[in-house]
């Protein structure tokens, strides 16, 4: 008997009207538990004057209040450590995290239960069932085991599935690569940066990784997972299948994958979530087609109930049937677009760091870059993308920065960004998260041209 292609046939596959009234039971159910068991929720809903006996289908969503990170952050600060977004007693937590903490303030603390985690391990099943990933294989974790829920739920995940896995907590880049040819691993999963450094890295050691065993790789934990010419050259460099996933620390674990059909998006897990995609300015919902920012709700996580949760995502949702793997899970075209926060306003231009990256990318000369930004004469707002060059593309550095300027110039509304070259090795290297973006202007976004 042929294996199915779904982890879950019956919700990836459901009608969605089905899906809709699955979802609304689950956020009736959701909105009860909250009100309960939470007194963040409770002050919230009352505040916003909805009880749990208004919300009794999908269409009910609207009703409810938005729930912030900064409204979630004031509460943990004022009531340390886990805040009254709890649902249930600290005591039936059984593993802390944190979330990365790139605002500069206290990150946000979760907590999670014995139920929370197979939940949280079970949701990454879609993502590497979904994408070909089978008991036989054996997996290589490339991170560092921390604080960062990330790839955690991803390890159970696997183990659940029944595969092989190599965890990697303690190791540098050379030992990893080491690793995985060793063992003949056949699933890697990193962020895309990491990934493309672990394949540099094997190059340098001459491991020749598309002769190897790797057949896929699961990406997340940044946007570049989507970005057509950043996944390319992941595939190039390892001669191998790359997936998208994306999730989020406030949620715990992943809300949407790529199926093996790669319909240039990611399908959203439905049964287990509500995604809306509204404008970022007026809260209003968005239509099928057009960027907005994600809002979730997630009926799962039973320490840490989120409602309409302000998720800063940029996304653009089209429908399920964009795909053909038969799943109705809708779909985000492009993945994660990038933040509503991102986006960095230069002599009246909207710059998108992930837009940046969409081109430095096309372009195999460049390994390293930085998008760099300065005041010039007390007023002016100036950019520029450092490259380093990639060994052995050196005689083409000339032509590839006037060629490079041009198209990111075009890009971005005729802007002038400057393209310098940097010393190999010179710029900052990630394991997660990448910070490609350095701002040493003194007044971020003014105008003056
Ligand atoms: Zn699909």
């Amino acid at each position: 008997m042929s294996v199915s292609p779904y982890w879950n046939p019956k919700t990836e596959t459901m009608p969605r009207e089905d899906l809709r009234r699955l979802q609304g039971h689950r956020l009736r159910k959701l909105v009860e538990r909250a009100y309960n068991t939470s007194a963040f929720h409770k002050r919230m809903f009352d505040e916003a004057g909805v009880k749990p006996e208004d919300i009794n289908s999908y269409d009910d969503i609207v009703r409810l209040p938005f729930t912030t990170r900064d409204a979630w952050m004031d509460n943990q600060a004022d009531n340390a450590p886990f805040g009254e977004m709890l649902a249930v007693p600290s005591d039936n937590a059984i593993r802390y995290h944190t979330t990365s903490g790139t605002t500069g303030r206290t990150p946000l603390r979760v907590l999670d239960t014995r139920t929370d985690w197979k939940w949280i391990g079970e949701l990454w099943c879609y993502a590497f069932h979904g994408f070909g990933v089978r008991p036989d294989d054996v997996v290589f974790f490339a991170f560092s085991y921390g604080t960062f829920i990330g790839f955690w739920g991803a390890h159970y995940g696997t183990e659940k599935m029944g595969c092989l896995v190599l965890p990697s907590g303690n190791m540098n880049t050379p030992g990893r690569v080491e690793l995985i040819h060793e063992m003949n691993a056949t699933v890697v999963c990193a962020t895309p940066t990491y990934a493309l450094r672990l394949g540099q890295e094997a190059e340098n050691m001459g491991i020749d990784l598309p002769g190897g065993a790797v057949k896929r790789l699961i990406l997340s934990g940044e946007p570049a997972g989507s970005i057509p010419a950043s996944k390319r050259l992941v595939e190039e460099q390892w001669g191998a299948k790359a997936a998208d996933t994306a999730g989020m620390t406030e949620i715990g674990t992943i809300m949407m994958f790529e199926c093996e059909k790669q319909p240039g998006g990611t399908h959203i897990i439905e049964d287990h979530f509500i995604e809306e995609v509204i404008n970022p300015e007026t809260g209003e919902p968005v239509d099928y087609g057009e960027q907005g920012e994600r809002v979730v709700t997630s009926f799962g996580r039973t320490a840490i109930p989120l409602i309409r949760y302000r998720s800063r995502d940029l996304v653009m949702k089209v429908p399920h049937d964009n795909c053909s793997c038969g799943r109705t899970f809708d779909i985000y075209d492009g993945g994660i677009r990038g933040r509503v926060d991102d986006m960095l306003l230069i002599r009246g231009t909207n710059v998108y760091p992930r837009a940046i990256e969409a081109i430095v990318r096309e372009y195999p000369a460049v390994d390293e870059f930085q998008i760099y930004l300065w005041t010039k004469d007390g007023i002016r707002d100036e950019i520029s993308v450092r490259c380093e060059v990639r060994e052995g593309h050196e005689d083409q550095w000339e032509a590839v920065a006037r060629k490079l300027q041009t198209d990111l110039s075009h890009a971005n509304e005729g802007l002038g960004i400057k393209i310098e070259r940097a010393e190999a090795n010179s710029l900052p290297r990630f394991e997660l998260k990448a910070k490609r973006v350095k701002d040493d202007r003194h007044v971020k976004g003014a105008s003056h041209v």
